[in-house]
């Protein structure tokens, strides 16, 4: 694999030494005064691919565009809702905790709730094997395949959750090939890192980027080539480090982080997952037209 623009500023950022540990500190810094000085003048341009607005009061209005995430009925509803609302682009789906509660006659509803031309993507589907997880994993496979097979049938994207399971999880992926992978919350080896890459899906990073120890996640977004890297909140479930909650206005201190890491200025790591979020979507809803 090529060296990443941040390996050539600052060392290889894979070695565990203390050279190592300073540079990252310096990259997390370096990231944070980004967004004090310069994300908030661009922030109107991010798109954040994936968060949850089921508790969202108001439009996030500091942002471009956003991908909203329905995981189960109670959610498809009010996704649908804010949809229906505000300028943003949604994507429904059984996550892997909720499809033992899910029924037949839910899956029939998502085949037409999807057609709304909103919807932008099937998601976010999976499987979690994580001892978190008790949820039955026949189950969760059987799911998933009826989603992958609506979503192929669309030709929607997918946004995957998976944890824990991506030896269950490629083998299904490459049955259906649905025309776009992005792995939201990425968890895998450096092994499943490079078999996406490889394959051309889509990773998104989120908040983990930013933590001060979460090393691992920066070296992974090191090493993902600009042209398959999403940026995401996740929010209201993933947090700014020190917060009780996020929003995805807050999407920014994602891309500070990302450009730093990359060694590049913030405003080419906007461009690049704009460029990014167009090769799939070319015409996603945008909070700026919102009056
Ligand atoms: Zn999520």
């Amino acid at each position: 694999m090529s060296k990443t623009p941040s390996e050539k500023a600052t060392g290889s950022i894979r070695e565990g030494n203390v050279c190592h540990q300073v540079n990252m500190v310096a990259i997390v810094l370096k990231g944070r005064l980004l967004v004090n000085r310069m994300a908030l003048t661009y922030a109107d341009r991010m798109y954040d691919v994936h968060c949850h607005i089921d508790v969202l009061q108001a439009v996030p209005n500091q942002i471009r565009g956003l991908i909203s995430s329905g995981i189960k009925p109670s959610s498809w509803v009010v996704n649908l809702e804010r949809a229906r609302q505000w300028p943003i682009n949604i994507c429904l789906g059984v996550h892997p905790f909720f499809v033992e509660e899910t029924t037949l006659d839910d899956l029939n509803r998502l085949s037409e709730l999807v057609s709304n031309p909103f919807v932008v993507a099937i998601g976010e589907i999976g499987l979690d094997y994580h001892k978190q997880s008790t949820v039955d994993r026949d189950c969760q496979i059987g799911a998933f395949q009826r989603q992958l097979r609506l979503a192929c049938s669309l030709n929607l994207p997918v946004i995957i959750h998976c944890r824990k399971a991506f030896d269950d999880l490629w083998p299904l992926l490459e049955a259906f090939e649905p025309t776009g992978v992005i792995f939201h919350g990425f968890s895998g080896s450096v092994g499943d890192l490079n078999r996406a890459i490889d394959r051309g899906d889509f990773i998104s990073f989120g908040f983990p980027i930013t933590y001060d120890d979460n090393k691992k996640q920066r070296t992974y977004l090191a090493d993902t080539p600009l042209d398959r890297i999403m940026l995401e909140t996740d929010s209201p479930y993933m947090k700014r480090y020190g917060f009780e909650t996020s929003t995805p206005d807050d999407v920014r201190f994602v891309y500070g982080s990302a450009a730093a890491i990359k060694g590049i200025p913030l405003i080419e790591m906007i461009s690049s997952v704009r460029e990014n979020v167009r090769r799939l979507w070319p015409a996603l809803r945008e909070i700026r037209d919102y009056p």
